[in-house]
């Protein structure tokens, strides 16, 4: 099994919670993931604050763990064009140390100040994949059309659009402008949660599975500090919607994840 997406570098992480905590509880973190059977780990980025966090427990767990880097939509503010440079800077010199863009989108859910903005840093964001020959990590949330939009100059670049939660509609609409994933997560689980319905749509050859830790715990946690360690709560309910085992899900998302992220 492999967690796509997670944040578990943060500082919540840390047995203290604190931004000045040492590393141990992330490390135990991670090591609770590996024993529950989650061989894989990706972190993506979210902005500079968090870069040295995310280096930091890559560093501590190197076999296990992948990062990605980029500049999350919810962070594009008035100082944009220094953070942009900032995290495409990283990109472009270090390109052995990540295995993707991310991640990166349009967010409009909490705030429409900086529409414009987060347009042309995903579009930035999304040439430097493109240069790199890397995949995308997507943050949409109440903004497909403008993702859409941007990424339509970009047919060649893979993408991931993680934490989905759309319907059968919207993943005809990303379909096609490419034949990019999806990213399921504890929503999946959660009661009233038509997600499930829209799985078999989907397929399980385009499923991969993350946790968006520390957020969207799944049942029977919800409510609590996420962790990596549950994504097996999230491939039982995928194999059920699906119909098919636990087994089939977890060969099919790991194989889909190494395959999307270019893991040998
Ligand atoms: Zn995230």
């Amino acid at each position: 099994m492999v967690d796509t997406h997670t944040h578990i570098y943060m500082p919540e992480f840390s047995l203290d919670a604190q931004p000045e905590g040492g590393m141990e509880g992330q490390c135990a973190t991670v090591d609770r993931a590996l024993s529950a059977g989650v061989s894989t780990l990706v972190f993506p980025n979210v902005d500079r604050s968090t870069v040295g966090y995310m280096h930091r427990l890559h560093e501590l767990r190197p076999s296990c763990t992948y990062m990605a880097m980029g500049l999350h939509p919810t962070e594009v503010k008035e100082n944009w064009r220094d953070e942009l440079g900032y995290v495409t800077e990283l990109l472009r010199d270090g390109k052995e140390s990540y295995i993707a863009v991310g991640e990166v989108g349009i967010d409009l859910y909490w705030d429409k100040t900086f529409e414009r903005e987060q347009m042309i840093v995903l579009e930035e964001q999304l040439k430097a994949a493109h240069e790199l020959g890397l995949p995308v990590i997507i943050h949409c949330r109440e903004g497909l059309d403008r993702t859409l939009e941007v990424m339509q100059s970009y047919p060649d670049v893979k993408a991931v659009f993680h934490s989905f939660g759309g319907t059968v509609a919207d993943v005809g609409r990303i379909r096609r402008h490419g034949d990019h994933y999806f990213g399921i997560n504890g929503i999946v689980t959660f009661k009233n949660s038509a997600l499930p319905g829209v799985l078999p749509e989907i397929g399980l050859e385009r499923i991969l599975t993350e946790t968006d830790s520390p957020y969207l715990a799944p049942v029977p946690h919800r409510g609590r500090r996420n962790e990596s360690a549950w994504i097996p709560c999230i491939v039982a309910r995928i194999a059920e919607a699906l119909g098919t085992d636990l087994a089939t899900v977890d060969a099919a998302t790991t194989n889909n994840a190494y395959n999307f992220l270019n893991i040998n």
